[in-house]
């Protein structure tokens, strides 16, 4: 009955449904076992720790036919699950039983971009990294970047308040987003700071889409659905402000001795390349190790750079805090003969004061990406070495290194029979670090190994007043966790936020919040 119901509102129903459910008109379309096997990428997170069994997938191509499936599964107490580019890193996408998947891979127009503003208005499955494409070829930057660019939405980039490399430069989409479209789940569409894009038909590059800078007419909602993460209603449509793309580039990878010169390093950054620094990245020597032990998809001259890195100092073992850190340093900018002056300058203090032990600066774009691609290999080759218990932690500075190896530190003596490597890499000038604890050899999560890793992480972030999720969010994987870190008042304001957009709790179900007790 529900199947033949979101068949008469879908415009494409024989593409748009994936389901092993059988009605008369899905019969003819393909075997069971291949839509069994369709299904499965939709149920199943990027860690693989998380697998729902949803039998129903719907891929809407507009706005409207959101609205019609999300008032029906209101109605009828349907639970549903958004789903964007399915990297979220919390099984947040993924389905705890077998709510209906809302993929939104089907609306990925991207409308255009105001030529005066550099606002650029999009559907929320576009993919992020044909917005670059859009965005670079018509001389804009598009401000948020991450590793997982190739395949993540910008919808689920917002609902998981996505932070990534350019945070500190750009700011974070709370500054960015300009204007979003949600729809309610019971059907209702809200513009906010956005024109309705859908009166328009298709929009020249030329046409301005309205969506101010500045609105100060009351409560600002689309506040509210930046990083909720699907669970008061779905995003399908962003605006976003780019910047103008730098017509200057410099990437330098550098390798530090200890954590005190990474800080030293920051510093004179700061001092010497000033508003032109764009990320400022770390990397640990276990991590750097499995990416190049891990097939790390570079080209030969990457991986003999890969190389040259880690044999700097390769004398140094044990213990862990004395292993060689790595940085990526990269600045963006209008002048290249200044701004690559600021780079020699930056390099050659940090040389003369042995600040660091060795320093390689890319000298063209082809270097310039291999570097960027040792660093966006950290996840998926760490990924590889064995169970990754991955944690997403903001931290003071001063102690970004000082979690992970606590943690080792006191697991090595309460776990003493299993075998750990801690991994560390991240955005260290926004105190995110990605602490993975690797079990080498052991595949499959343990519940035991992994309550008391989790304990370790949590109570060394917690007592620095630090945060459990810096920017992949609550998913599954954290909401319990809520409880213990926001005042009772918090959660209920949360909980009743909630309920006034969802009252019959079809969204993103079991996720985000903490289980009422
Ligand atoms: P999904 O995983 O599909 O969904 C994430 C959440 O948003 C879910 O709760 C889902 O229900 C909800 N959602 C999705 N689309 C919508 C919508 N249109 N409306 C309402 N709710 C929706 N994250 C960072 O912040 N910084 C990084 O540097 C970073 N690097 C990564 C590198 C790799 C290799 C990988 C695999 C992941 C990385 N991530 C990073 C995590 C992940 O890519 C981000 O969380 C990303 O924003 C998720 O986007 P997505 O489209 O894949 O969303």
């Amino acid at each position: 009955h529900d199947l033949a119901h979101f068949r008469s509102i879908l415009s494409r129903p024989d593409r748009s449904i994936i389901t092993t459910l059988t009605d008369e008109a899905s019969q003819r379309q393909l075997s069971s076992d291949s839509r069994a096997e369709e299904l499965v990428r939709y149920n199943q997170d990027w860690t693989g720790e998380y697998r729902g069994s949803s039998s129903l997938v719907l891929r809407p191509t507009n706005t409207s036919e959101v609205s019609s499936i999300l008032r029906y599964c209101h109605e009828n107490f349907i639970g549903v699950v958004p789903q964007g580019g399915n990297t979220g890193l919390c099984g947040g996408a993924t389905p705890l039983h077998d709510e209906v998947i809302i993929s939104l891979e089907g609306m990925n127009t991207i409308y255009g971009i105001d030529g005066q503003s550099g606002i650029l208005t999009c559907d929320a499955g576009a993919i992020l990294e044909n917005l670059h494409s859009f965005a670079n070829e018509r001389g804009y930057l598009f401000p948020l970047d991450i590793g997982a660019k190739g395949s993540c939405q910008i919808g689920g980039n917002v609902s998981t308040n996505a932070g990534g490399q350019y945070f500190f430069r750009f700011g974070g989409l709370h500054g960015t987003v300009m204007g979003l479209e949600v729809v309610l789940p019971d059907g209702r569409v809200m513009h906010l700071n956005m024109e309705n894009v859908d009166d328009y038909g298709t929009i020249q590059q030329s046409k301005r889409i309205a969506s101010h800078r500045k609105d100060n007419t009351g409560y600002d909602l689309k506040h509210l659905f930046i990083g909720a993460e699907g669970t008061i209603g779905m995003i399908t449509k962003v605006s976003i402000a780019c910047p103008a793309l730098p017509t200057s580039k410099n990437v330098s990878l550098l390798v530090c001795d200890s954590y005190c010169n990474v800080l030293t390093v920051l510093k004179t950054a700061k001092e010497e390349l000033g508003e032109i620094m764009s990320a400022f990245e770390l990397m640990d020597y276990n991590t750097l190790s499995f990416v190049f032990a891990h097939g790390f998809g570079g080209n030969e001259s990457g991986s003999r750079l890969l190389h040259d890195l880690l044999q700097s100092e390769s004398s140094i073992q044990e213990p862990e805090r004395l292993r060689p850190l790595y940085l990526l340093v990269e600045t963006q900018g209008s002048n290249s003969v200044d701004d690559a002056s600021k780079m020699d300058t930056f390099l050659t203090r940090l040389l003369d004061s042995e600040t660091i032990i060795n320093g390689f600066l890319a000298q063209d774009e082809r270097q310039l990406k291999e570097m960027w691609t040792i660093r966006e290999s950290c996840n998926p080759c760490v990924a590889q070495a064995g169970c990754v218990y991955k944690f997403d932690v903001s931290i003071p500075i001063e102690d970004y290194m000082e979690v992970a190896w606590e943690v080792k530190k006191e697991l090595s003596v309460s776990m003493k029979d299993v075998d750990l490597i801690a991994c560390v890499w991240g955005h260290v000038n926004d105190g995110n670090a990605h602490i993975n604890i690797v079990t080498p050899g052991r595949f499959k999560k343990e519940s035991a190994i992994d309550k008391n890793i989790e304990a370790a992480v949590f109570d060394s972030v917690l007592k620095r007043s630090g945060s459990i999720s810096a920017e992949h969010g609550l998913g599954q994987k954290k909401n319990e966790a809520l409880g213990r870190i926001k005042g009772e008042n918090v959660l209920d304001v949360m909980a009743q936020i909630k309920g006034l957009f969802d009252p019959h709790g079809i969204m993103n179900p079991g996720k985000y919040l903490p289980k009422k007790t």
